[in-house]
């Protein structure tokens, strides 16, 4: 973007919301920004792109833009065990249309603060509204959980119930939601909450972890191929949002290939499991078993006869 108006935008509304954070000694406003990781730590990096009417409806508050494109990115983070700590923010606008860029430096404010992570830059672009994030956080040296160390054995966890963003969707498509209902679901789908509370767990006790983004059983597909195993669910298992049973003919069904969730899916060897459950417990969090990582490749499931079938892994593909 040329016009003069750039540069007092980022003033107005980027560079005033960052607060003061003593790890970052340069941020908005060099050619780039300057950080210290704490020794003994490893820096964990990744990006979201985040397009208008793929990721999001250009007819959303910008305060649920942006929230939603901060929260996919900590998502990211809490999915590797990583504390996230810095962000960039890539935007590329059709306009300066200041209004819409002030709610969503209201939202982004707001997501940043929850979690006190510092925007440490950027970039400002004239285009099709979208917006790409890279967010960084830090892990102690060694701990970061990849997907690809699930073993056989391994227990498979889900850390909530699943399928209240996709029925949102489809609340805003053609399924007649009742009006409460449907509320309850868009407040999901517009305001993920991701599972931060979990990192010191996934940190101490899992062996592999994921968020589900695509859809659970496409997410754990990739840790299945990442880690060279197979994977039996158990259907009757699965937990799903409330509203599934009254909308959906094969709510399980549907709760497995359900993206955006932002839930996280991790595997626990059978020796930590009672430790790790006592202790997310002591903080009232509920996570579920669902199944087992097993030698065998493919994902297969226990279907609410008892009979075990193939799982096909579906989930949202951009391709
Ligand atoms: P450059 O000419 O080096 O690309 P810019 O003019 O794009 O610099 O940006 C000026 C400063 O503002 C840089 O520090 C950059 O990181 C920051 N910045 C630009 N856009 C944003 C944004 N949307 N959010 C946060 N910081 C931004
Ligand atoms: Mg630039």
């Amino acid at each position: 973007m040329v016009n003069m108006n750039e540069f007092a935008l980022i003033d107005q509304y980027f560079k005033s919301i960052v607060g003061v954070h003593e790890d970052v000694h340069l941020g908005i406003g060099d050619d780039a920004a300057c950080v210290s990781v704490p020794a003994g730590y490893d820096l964990v990096i990744s990006c979201d792109t985040l397009v208008s009417d793929v990721h999001f409806l250009s007819s959303w508050d910008a305060f649920d833009i942006a929230w939603k494109a901060v929260m996919v990115n900590v998502s990211d983070m809490a999915a590797m065990g990583a504390t996230p700590k810095w962000l960039l923010l890539a935007l590329t606008l059709p306009d300066v249309d200041e209004p819409w860029i002030k709610r969503f430096s209201q939202g982004l404010q707001a997501a940043l603060a929850k979690y006190g992570i510092a925007l440490i830059g950027g970039d400002t672009t004239r285009g099709p509204l979208s917006m790409t994030l890279t967010i960084h956080g830090i892990v102690p040296k060694g701990k970061a959980v990849k997907r690809s160390n699930a073993k056989p054995g391994d227990r498979i966890y889900v850390s909530g119930p699943l399928g209240a963003p996709t029925l949102a969707l489809e609340g805003l498509n053609d399924l007649a939601l009742e009006t409460s209902i449907q509320e309850e679901l868009m407040e999901k789908l517009l305001r993920p909450i991701p599972r931060v509370d979990l990192i010191p767990f996934l940190q101490d006790y899992a062996s592999a972890a994921i968020d589900i983004s695509d859809g659970f059983s496409a997410d754990l597909n990739h840790v299945c191929t990442a880690s060279q195993v197979g994977a039996l669910i158990d259907l009757k298992a699965v937990p799903i949002h409330h509203a599934l049973p009254h909308y959906c003919p094969n709510p399980a069904e549907f709760a497995l290939n359900s993206g955006d969730e932002y839930e996280l899916c991790f595997t626990v060897s059978p020796l930590n499991e009672d430790q790790m459950l006592r202790q997310i417990a002591v903080l009232g969090i509920q996570c579920y078993a669902v199944g087992f990582i097993e030698k065998k490749l493919g994902l297969r499931a226990r279907d609410t006869d008892g009979q075990i079938v193939p799982l096909n892994p579906k989930g949202y593909r951009h391709f």
